[in-house]
Protein backbone atom coordinates (compact mmCIF):
# COMPACT_ATOMS: atom_id res chain seq x y z
CA UNK A 1 0.00 0.00 0.00
CA UNK A 2 1.24 3.10 -0.40
CA UNK A 3 -0.18 6.72 0.76
CA UNK A 4 1.43 10.59 1.26
CA UNK A 5 1.65 9.58 5.50
CA UNK A 6 1.83 7.22 8.09
CA UNK A 7 0.41 8.39 11.48
CA UNK A 8 1.91 7.08 14.78
CA UNK A 9 -1.12 8.05 17.67
CA UNK A 10 -5.14 8.74 17.52
CA UNK A 11 -5.33 11.28 20.29
CA UNK A 12 -5.84 14.89 19.95
CA UNK A 13 -2.70 15.59 18.17
CA UNK A 14 -3.02 12.51 15.89
CA UNK A 15 -6.43 13.16 14.74
CA UNK A 16 -6.28 17.26 14.13
CA UNK A 17 -3.50 16.06 11.46
CA UNK A 18 -5.27 13.52 10.30
CA UNK A 19 -7.90 15.78 9.44
CA UNK A 20 -6.13 18.10 7.90
CA UNK A 21 -4.79 15.69 5.70
CA UNK A 22 -8.26 14.61 4.55
CA UNK A 23 -9.06 17.98 3.81
CA UNK A 24 -5.86 18.55 2.12
CA UNK A 25 -6.53 15.32 -0.58
CA UNK A 26 -3.56 13.73 0.75
CA UNK A 27 -3.61 9.75 2.24
CA UNK A 28 -2.77 8.56 5.09
CA UNK A 29 -2.69 5.13 7.41
CA UNK A 30 -2.67 5.26 11.28
CA UNK A 31 -1.22 3.39 13.76
CA UNK A 32 -2.67 3.21 17.32
CA UNK A 33 -2.59 1.00 19.87
CA UNK A 34 -4.41 2.63 22.75
CA UNK A 35 -1.28 2.79 25.14
CA UNK A 36 -1.76 6.29 26.48
CA UNK A 37 -5.27 8.15 27.31
CA UNK A 38 -4.71 11.84 27.73
CA UNK A 39 -7.29 12.89 25.13
CA UNK A 40 -10.14 10.05 25.77
CA UNK A 41 -10.43 10.98 30.06
CA UNK A 42 -9.86 14.76 29.63
CA UNK A 43 -12.16 17.01 30.80
CA UNK A 44 -12.31 18.73 27.29
CA UNK A 45 -12.21 22.41 28.84
CA UNK A 46 -11.08 25.09 26.46
CA UNK A 47 -10.51 28.44 28.27
CA UNK A 48 -7.99 31.21 27.55
CA UNK A 49 -7.51 32.57 31.04
CA UNK A 50 -5.17 31.12 33.69
CA UNK A 51 -7.56 30.48 36.31
CA UNK A 52 -4.62 30.67 39.03
CA UNK A 53 -3.30 34.30 38.45
CA UNK A 54 -5.53 36.04 35.78
CA UNK A 55 -3.29 36.25 32.86
CA UNK A 56 -3.96 35.36 28.84
CA UNK A 57 -3.41 31.66 27.81
CA UNK A 58 -0.32 32.18 25.16
CA UNK A 59 -1.79 32.89 21.75
CA UNK A 60 -5.10 31.97 23.01
CA UNK A 61 -7.26 34.26 20.54
CA UNK A 62 -5.43 32.90 17.36
CA UNK A 63 -5.90 29.11 18.82
CA UNK A 64 -9.11 29.62 19.32
CA UNK A 65 -10.15 31.19 16.24
CA UNK A 66 -8.53 27.98 14.57
CA UNK A 67 -10.12 25.47 17.00
CA UNK A 68 -13.69 26.79 17.32
CA UNK A 69 -14.70 26.30 13.52
CA UNK A 70 -12.30 23.10 13.56
CA UNK A 71 -14.86 21.47 15.66
CA UNK A 72 -17.90 22.96 14.29
CA UNK A 73 -16.64 21.18 11.31
CA UNK A 74 -16.11 17.54 12.89
CA UNK A 75 -19.88 18.18 14.37
CA UNK A 76 -21.17 19.07 10.88
CA UNK A 77 -19.14 15.77 9.26
CA UNK A 78 -20.20 12.98 11.30
CA UNK A 79 -23.41 14.38 12.83
CA UNK A 80 -22.30 14.62 16.31
CA UNK A 81 -21.93 17.39 19.31
CA UNK A 82 -18.95 17.55 20.55
CA UNK A 83 -18.55 21.57 21.72
CA UNK A 84 -20.41 22.37 24.80
CA UNK A 85 -19.98 26.05 25.40
CA UNK A 86 -20.28 26.96 28.96
CA UNK A 87 -19.36 29.36 31.06
CA UNK A 88 -16.67 29.21 34.08
CA UNK A 89 -17.67 30.48 37.37
CA UNK A 90 -14.67 31.05 39.17
CA UNK A 91 -14.60 30.84 43.24
CA UNK A 92 -12.80 33.86 44.90
CA UNK A 93 -10.63 32.73 48.12
CA UNK A 94 -10.36 36.11 49.60
CA UNK A 95 -11.30 40.15 48.68
CA UNK A 96 -7.99 40.47 47.35
CA UNK A 97 -8.56 37.87 44.88
CA UNK A 98 -11.32 39.94 44.00
CA UNK A 99 -9.66 43.05 43.48
CA UNK A 100 -7.30 41.04 40.86
CA UNK A 101 -10.07 40.17 39.12
CA UNK A 102 -11.06 43.60 38.45
CA UNK A 103 -7.43 44.76 37.84
CA UNK A 104 -7.00 42.65 35.00
CA UNK A 105 -10.70 43.09 33.54
CA UNK A 106 -9.69 46.29 32.08
CA UNK A 107 -6.96 45.03 30.10
CA UNK A 108 -8.80 44.62 26.69
CA UNK A 109 -6.61 41.08 25.91
CA UNK A 110 -9.27 39.69 28.75
CA UNK A 111 -12.70 41.74 28.15
CA UNK A 112 -13.59 39.20 25.62
CA UNK A 113 -13.77 36.81 28.31
CA UNK A 114 -14.02 38.19 31.60
CA UNK A 115 -16.99 39.85 33.27
CA UNK A 116 -16.73 42.79 35.07
CA UNK A 117 -19.51 42.40 37.59
CA UNK A 118 -19.35 39.62 40.72
CA UNK A 119 -22.06 37.34 41.11
CA UNK A 120 -23.57 36.35 44.23
CA UNK A 121 -24.09 32.92 45.09
CA UNK A 122 -27.16 31.59 45.52
CA UNK A 123 -27.08 27.78 45.54
CA UNK A 124 -26.79 26.32 48.61
CA UNK A 125 -25.04 23.18 47.59
CA UNK A 126 -21.73 24.82 47.64
CA UNK A 127 -20.11 27.24 49.41
CA UNK A 128 -18.72 30.17 47.67
CA UNK A 129 -18.67 33.47 50.29
CA UNK A 130 -16.44 35.63 48.15
CA UNK A 131 -18.87 35.51 44.68
CA UNK A 132 -17.93 34.08 41.80
CA UNK A 133 -16.29 35.96 38.57
CA UNK A 134 -17.51 34.77 35.72
CA UNK A 135 -15.99 33.50 32.23
CA UNK A 136 -17.95 33.74 29.14
CA UNK A 137 -16.55 32.02 25.64
CA UNK A 138 -15.68 28.69 27.18
CA UNK A 139 -16.46 25.39 27.00
CA UNK A 140 -15.60 21.87 27.03
CA UNK A 141 -15.26 19.73 24.12
CA UNK A 142 -16.19 15.85 24.47
CA UNK A 143 -12.79 14.30 23.82
CA UNK A 144 -14.32 10.87 24.54
CA UNK A 145 -16.95 10.62 21.89
CA UNK A 146 -14.21 12.80 19.18
CA UNK A 147 -11.64 9.95 19.75
CA UNK A 148 -14.29 6.99 19.16
CA UNK A 149 -16.18 8.82 16.23
CA UNK A 150 -12.68 9.29 14.68
CA UNK A 151 -11.66 5.77 15.35
CA UNK A 152 -14.73 4.13 13.45
CA UNK A 153 -14.36 6.73 11.03
CA UNK A 154 -10.77 5.67 9.90
CA UNK A 155 -11.55 1.84 11.08
CA UNK A 156 -14.69 1.91 8.60
CA UNK A 157 -12.05 3.09 5.70
CA UNK A 158 -9.30 0.90 6.33
CA UNK A 159 -6.97 3.19 7.34
CA UNK A 160 -6.11 2.45 10.76
CA UNK A 161 -4.52 0.12 12.20
CA UNK A 162 -5.05 -0.85 16.03
CA UNK A 163 -1.67 -2.16 16.87
CA UNK A 164 1.33 -1.11 18.59
CA UNK A 165 3.74 0.88 16.56
CA UNK A 166 7.26 -1.13 16.49
CA UNK A 167 10.37 1.49 15.92
CA UNK A 168 12.96 -1.22 14.79
CA UNK A 169 10.98 -2.56 11.56
CA UNK A 170 10.92 0.79 10.16
CA UNK A 171 12.87 1.23 6.99
CA UNK A 172 13.47 4.45 6.03
CA UNK A 173 15.51 5.86 2.52
CA UNK A 174 16.01 9.56 1.39
CA UNK A 175 12.70 9.92 -0.34
CA UNK A 176 10.05 7.38 1.68
CA UNK A 177 10.00 5.24 4.39
CA UNK A 178 8.75 1.82 4.62
CA UNK A 179 6.99 -0.28 7.78
CA UNK A 180 5.38 -3.49 7.14
CA UNK A 181 3.69 -3.52 3.67
CA UNK A 182 2.98 0.14 3.76
CA UNK A 183 4.96 2.83 2.12
CA UNK A 184 4.83 6.64 3.22
CA UNK A 185 6.29 9.48 1.89
CA UNK A 186 6.54 10.90 5.15
CA UNK A 187 5.75 9.29 9.14
CA UNK A 188 4.09 11.86 11.60
CA UNK A 189 4.38 10.75 15.55
CA UNK A 190 1.74 11.90 17.53
CA UNK A 191 2.31 9.55 20.92
CA UNK A 192 1.30 11.64 23.33
CA UNK A 193 3.68 10.67 26.28
CA UNK A 194 4.53 7.20 24.65
CA UNK A 195 7.11 9.87 22.92
CA UNK A 196 9.59 8.76 25.62
CA UNK A 197 9.84 5.20 23.84
CA UNK A 198 10.39 6.51 20.50
CA UNK A 199 14.16 6.52 19.95
CA UNK A 200 13.93 9.03 17.15
CA UNK A 201 12.45 11.53 19.90
CA UNK A 202 13.07 10.00 23.36
CA UNK A 203 16.23 12.77 23.61
CA UNK A 204 13.34 15.91 24.01
CA UNK A 205 12.85 17.45 27.12
CA UNK A 206 9.09 15.81 28.02
CA UNK A 207 7.72 15.36 31.73
CA UNK A 208 5.21 13.05 32.83
CA UNK A 209 2.30 14.63 34.18
CA UNK A 210 -0.46 12.20 35.41
CA UNK A 211 -4.16 13.72 35.99
CA UNK A 212 -6.69 11.78 37.96
CA UNK A 213 -10.37 12.77 37.38
CA UNK A 214 -13.57 11.19 39.20
CA UNK A 215 -17.67 11.64 37.59
CA UNK A 216 -19.75 12.50 40.40
CA UNK A 217 -23.36 12.08 40.37
CA UNK A 218 -25.26 15.02 42.54
CA UNK A 219 -28.61 15.19 41.86
CA UNK A 220 -29.38 18.56 43.95
CA UNK A 221 -26.24 20.30 42.96
CA UNK A 222 -27.75 21.55 39.84
CA UNK A 223 -24.89 23.69 38.10
CA UNK A 224 -25.02 24.86 34.61
CA UNK A 225 -21.33 26.26 34.33
CA UNK A 226 -18.16 24.86 35.23
CA UNK A 227 -16.84 25.77 38.73
CA UNK A 228 -14.00 26.56 39.18
CA UNK A 229 -12.98 26.17 43.19
CA UNK A 230 -10.22 23.62 44.59
CA UNK A 231 -11.05 21.62 41.69
CA UNK A 232 -12.75 22.05 38.17
CA UNK A 233 -16.73 21.06 38.77
CA UNK A 234 -17.55 20.87 35.07
CA UNK A 235 -21.72 19.68 34.07
CA UNK A 236 -22.14 16.80 31.74
CA UNK A 237 -25.95 16.67 32.34
CA UNK A 238 -28.12 14.00 33.74
CA UNK A 239 -26.78 15.53 37.11
CA UNK A 240 -23.49 14.01 36.68
CA UNK A 241 -20.42 16.32 37.07
CA UNK A 242 -16.33 15.76 35.99
CA UNK A 243 -14.33 16.92 39.20
CA UNK A 244 -10.70 17.11 38.43
CA UNK A 245 -7.80 16.89 37.90
CA UNK A 246 -5.15 15.92 39.96
CA UNK A 247 -1.20 16.68 39.08
CA UNK A 248 1.44 13.71 39.40
CA UNK A 249 4.97 14.30 37.98
CA UNK A 250 6.36 11.24 39.53
CA UNK A 251 3.80 8.38 38.54
CA UNK A 252 3.59 7.57 34.72
CA UNK A 253 0.90 4.76 34.49
CA UNK A 254 -2.42 5.57 33.18
CA UNK A 255 -3.87 3.57 36.64
CA UNK A 256 -6.47 5.88 38.87
CA UNK A 257 -5.12 5.71 42.19
CA UNK A 258 -6.64 5.75 46.22
CA UNK A 259 -4.15 8.73 46.84
CA UNK A 260 -5.32 10.35 43.51
CA UNK A 261 -9.08 10.13 44.36
CA UNK A 262 -8.56 10.95 48.08
CA UNK A 263 -6.82 14.47 46.98
CA UNK A 264 -9.95 14.80 44.52
CA UNK A 265 -12.74 14.21 47.33
CA UNK A 266 -10.73 15.78 49.90
CA UNK A 267 -10.87 19.46 47.50
CA UNK A 268 -15.05 18.83 46.52
CA UNK A 269 -15.47 18.86 50.34
CA UNK A 270 -14.01 21.82 50.73
CA UNK A 271 -16.34 23.69 48.70
CA UNK A 272 -19.66 21.29 48.03
CA UNK A 273 -21.86 20.74 50.76
CA UNK A 274 -24.61 18.54 48.55
CA UNK A 275 -24.78 14.97 48.69
CA UNK A 276 -23.20 12.76 45.79
CA UNK A 277 -21.92 9.51 44.53
CA UNK A 278 -18.99 8.52 42.78
CA UNK A 279 -19.66 7.24 39.16
CA UNK A 280 -16.18 6.88 37.35
CA UNK A 281 -12.46 7.02 37.99
CA UNK A 282 -10.18 7.73 35.63
CA UNK A 283 -6.27 8.81 34.52
CA UNK A 284 -3.74 9.72 32.03
CA UNK A 285 -0.61 11.28 31.21
CA UNK A 286 -0.03 14.64 29.83
CA UNK A 287 2.39 15.34 27.30
CA UNK A 288 4.35 18.32 29.30
CA UNK A 289 7.01 20.48 27.93
CA UNK A 290 9.19 22.28 30.25
CA UNK A 291 8.12 25.71 28.49
CA UNK A 292 4.39 24.59 28.73
CA UNK A 293 5.10 24.54 24.45
CA UNK A 294 4.43 21.97 21.89
CA UNK A 295 6.72 20.31 19.90
CA UNK A 296 6.58 20.29 15.95
CA UNK A 297 9.21 19.50 13.64
CA UNK A 298 11.30 17.26 11.68
CA UNK A 299 14.33 14.77 12.97
CA UNK A 300 17.11 16.49 12.50
CA UNK A 301 18.87 13.64 9.97
CA UNK A 302 15.82 11.70 8.79
CA UNK A 303 13.75 14.73 7.29
CA UNK A 304 10.80 11.87 6.60
CA UNK A 305 10.09 11.52 10.13
CA UNK A 306 8.38 14.45 12.10
CA UNK A 307 7.17 14.80 15.53
CA UNK A 308 3.86 16.61 16.52
CA UNK A 309 3.42 16.61 20.63
CA UNK A 310 3.64 18.60 23.58
CA UNK A 311 0.28 19.52 24.07
CA UNK A 312 0.43 19.77 27.89
CA UNK A 313 -2.55 20.89 29.39
CA UNK A 314 -4.34 22.01 26.79
CA UNK A 315 -4.43 20.05 23.41
CA UNK A 316 -7.84 20.83 23.02
CA UNK A 317 -7.05 24.35 22.14
CA UNK A 318 -3.93 24.19 21.10
CA UNK A 319 -3.83 21.03 18.83
CA UNK A 320 -5.94 22.09 16.05
CA UNK A 321 -3.79 25.65 15.46
CA UNK A 322 -0.63 23.39 15.98
CA UNK A 323 -1.69 21.08 12.66
CA UNK A 324 -1.90 23.65 10.64
CA UNK A 325 1.48 25.05 11.49
CA UNK A 326 2.82 21.58 11.09
CA UNK A 327 0.95 20.79 7.92
CA UNK A 328 2.30 23.95 6.42
CA UNK A 329 5.95 23.10 7.38
CA UNK A 330 6.03 19.29 5.82
CA UNK A 331 4.47 20.32 2.90
CA UNK A 332 4.94 24.13 1.96
CA UNK A 333 8.36 23.99 3.93
CA UNK A 334 7.18 27.36 5.70
CA UNK A 335 9.24 27.73 9.25
CA UNK A 336 7.74 27.09 12.36
CA UNK A 337 7.23 29.27 14.66
CA UNK A 338 10.10 29.47 16.99
CA UNK A 339 8.03 28.76 20.06
CA UNK A 340 6.63 25.79 18.50
CA UNK A 341 9.45 24.19 17.08
CA UNK A 342 11.87 21.01 18.31
CA UNK A 343 14.77 22.72 17.20
CA UNK A 344 14.70 25.73 20.25
CA UNK A 345 15.84 22.29 22.61
C1 LIG B 1 -6.87 14.16 33.62
C2 LIG B 1 -6.62 15.02 32.44
C3 LIG B 1 -7.43 16.13 32.20
C4 LIG B 1 -7.20 16.94 31.09
N1 LIG B 1 -8.04 17.99 30.86
C5 LIG B 1 -7.85 18.77 29.77
C6 LIG B 1 -8.74 19.83 29.48
O1 LIG B 1 -9.72 20.08 30.19
N2 LIG B 1 -8.51 20.58 28.35
C7 LIG B 1 -7.44 20.33 27.53
O2 LIG B 1 -7.27 21.04 26.52
N3 LIG B 1 -6.57 19.33 27.79
C8 LIG B 1 -6.76 18.55 28.89
N4 LIG B 1 -5.88 17.54 29.16
C9 LIG B 1 -4.67 17.42 28.33
C10 LIG B 1 -4.98 16.71 27.02
O3 LIG B 1 -5.58 15.51 27.34
C11 LIG B 1 -3.70 16.51 26.21
O4 LIG B 1 -3.14 17.76 25.90
C12 LIG B 1 -3.97 15.80 24.89
O5 LIG B 1 -4.91 14.80 25.05
C13 LIG B 1 -2.70 15.20 24.32
O6 LIG B 1 -3.05 14.59 23.11
P1 LIG B 1 -2.02 13.70 22.29
O7 LIG B 1 -2.73 13.26 21.07
O8 LIG B 1 -0.74 14.44 22.11
O9 LIG B 1 -1.67 12.48 23.25
P2 LIG B 1 -2.54 11.20 23.69
O10 LIG B 1 -3.94 11.55 23.92
O11 LIG B 1 -1.77 10.57 24.79
O12 LIG B 1 -2.53 10.27 22.40
C14 LIG B 1 -1.39 9.57 21.98
C15 LIG B 1 -1.85 8.36 21.19
O13 LIG B 1 -0.69 7.69 20.66
C16 LIG B 1 -0.84 6.30 20.84
N5 LIG B 1 0.49 5.67 20.86
C17 LIG B 1 1.54 6.00 21.65
N6 LIG B 1 2.61 5.22 21.37
C18 LIG B 1 2.20 4.35 20.39
C19 LIG B 1 2.83 3.28 19.66
N7 LIG B 1 4.13 2.94 19.85
N8 LIG B 1 2.12 2.61 18.74
C20 LIG B 1 0.82 2.93 18.48
N9 LIG B 1 0.18 3.95 19.13
C21 LIG B 1 0.86 4.65 20.07
C22 LIG B 1 -1.61 6.18 22.15
O14 LIG B 1 -2.29 4.96 22.26
C23 LIG B 1 -2.58 7.36 22.06
O15 LIG B 1 -3.81 7.00 21.44
C24 LIG B 1 -6.11 16.68 30.22
C25 LIG B 1 -5.32 15.56 30.45
C26 LIG B 1 -5.56 14.73 31.53
C27 LIG B 1 -4.70 13.52 31.74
Amino acid sequence: MKVDYIIVGLGIAGITFADKLETEGKTFVVFDDMSQQASIVASGMYNPVVLKRFTPVWQSKEQLEVALPFYRGLEEKFSIKLDYNLPIARVFKSVEEQNNWFEVCDRHLLNDYMCQDLVANTNTEFMAPFKLGMLKNTGRIDTKLLISTYRNYLESKGQLFSEKFDYNTLFLDKTSVKYHNVIAKKLVFCEGFGMLKNPFFNTLPMQESKGELITIFAPKLNVDFMLKGPVFIMPLGNHQYKVGATFNWKDKTNNPTEEGKKELLDKLGSILTTDYEIVSHVAGVRPTVKDRRPLLGKHPTYKNLSLFNGLGTRGVMIAPYAANFLYEHLEKNNNLPQDLAIYRF
